[in-house]
């Protein structure tokens, strides 16, 4: 090749690093011939998905030679009653993922600020960079974020601000009070991105409501998920709700068909399904309280989570407490990536999901001191 068709690339791509997912159970299946695999590494809902939105998708089967309804009219309608919202309010996207590109791709041009904070949701930074706008990231405090490093971050040229709340990967959480006089203190020409993709699981008192701050703060977008606490990760489905100016923009970028029927039926169908959503939260609180025990008891630290997922800290290179539980056949995520080197997320998955990870996890520590 005498043309170097990486330099060709839009300059933010050219020095992307692609997003790292959790390993497939299937690929560590093949390569150590393991069998009963426990995948605790993308805070997928371990008890599968809804048995309504199952049966929705069996009923929908028979019109998949058909394009998908392009503007998603029963599920917004069905999200819009949920929520109680208008249904201009919302947009539907391939996941929430793909509401956070939009996002960035109508929004952000190359002169454009993006604020987001150290240890934030890796997309941020890849949308932000994809579309050549230049990341402001703040320090952290105590591995969250850091309100007043974001507010004192804000110049002439911010476009565009990521909060996530809880934030993944480190469980950290916002409340109403902090949200709220940040949000009060952010220019109406600034939008704030709220990305509350684990809201489900959150109980704390003073834990704030996104959709409920959108009518004081026309420049907030909140984007929810059906990929956690409603359990369909692998039909990618997720939306963004914020002022119907901004839902019109991004409905003028997204793809015409970016949802497929059955990702539009099997939501519309879990939204209802609240017998599941409660049975979710059970395991997840229990699990929670499983590990947080088990892992005082061991000695590990931990960074206190309000999310369906737990992360540990190692107090040395996780890499090798990753490899050695992978063999024995269970996948966490490592958080290298996120200039973590110490710390490794665990999903909360079943009870006896959870006593085999931490029986792994045991054995592997004891065995490396
Ligand atoms: C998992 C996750 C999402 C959801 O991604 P989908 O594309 O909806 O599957 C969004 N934001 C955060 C912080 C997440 O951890």
């Amino acid at each position: 090749m005498s043309c170097d068709y990486i330099s060709l690339a839009a300059p933010g791509v050219q020095h992307l690093n692609p997003y790292l997912p959790g390993k497939p159970a299937e690929e560590l299946e093949r390569e150590m011939g393991l069998t009963g695999i426990v995948k605790l590494a993308s805070n997928e809902n371990p008890l599968g998905p809804s048995p309504k939105a199952l049966a929705a998708m069996q009923q929908n089967m028979t019109g998949l030679a058909l394009y998908p309804d392009s503007g998603g009219y029963r599920l917004k309608k069905a999200i819009a009653e949920h929520y109680a919202l208008a249904m201009e309010q919302v947009t539907l996207g391939n996941g929430s993922n793909d509401v956070l590109e939009l996002l960035a791709r109508a929004f952000l041009t190359a002169d454009d600020e993006v604020i987001y904070s150290e240890y934030a949701f890796v997309v941020y930074p890849l949308v932000t960079q994809a579309v050549g706008a230049k990341a402001v990231v703040t320090a952290a405090n105590a591995w969250g974020h850091d309100l007043n490093a974001m507010r004192e971050a804000i110049s002439d040229k911010t476009k565009m601000i990521f909060i996530a709340n809880p934030n993944n990967p480190t469980g950290t959480w916002l409340s109403e009070t902090e949200l709220s006089a940040f949000l009060d203190a952010v220019p109406e020409h600034v939008l704030v991105v709220l990305d509350e993709a684990y809201t489900e699981y959150v109980r704390q008192e003073g834990f704030p409501n996104g959709l409920e701050l959108l009518t004081r703060f026309p420049n907030l977008i909140v984007t929810r998920t059906f990929s956690k606490a409603f359990g369909l990760a692998g039909l990618r489905v997720g939306f963004a709700v914020s002022n119907p100016q901004i839902a019109n923009i991004l409905s003028r970028v997204r793809q015409p068909f970016n949802v497929s029927s059955l990702a539009l039926c099997a939501a519309e169908a879990a939204l209802s399904d609240w017998e599941y959503l409660e049975k979710t939260i059970a395991t997840n609180t229990a699990g929670m309280a499983y590990f947080e025990q088990a892992l005082s008891e061991l000695g590990i630290e931990f960074i206190p989570s309000v999310g369906n997922f737990i992360t540990i800290d190692l107090g040395r290179d996780a890499m090798p407490v990753y490899q050695a539980m992978l063999a024995q056949g269970v996948i966490v995520r490592p958080l290298a990536n996120y200039g973590m080197p110490n710390h490794l997320r665990i999903s909360i998955g079943t009870a006896s999901e959870n006593e085999k990870c931490l029986d792994v996890l045991a054995s592997v520590v004891e065995n490396l001191e």
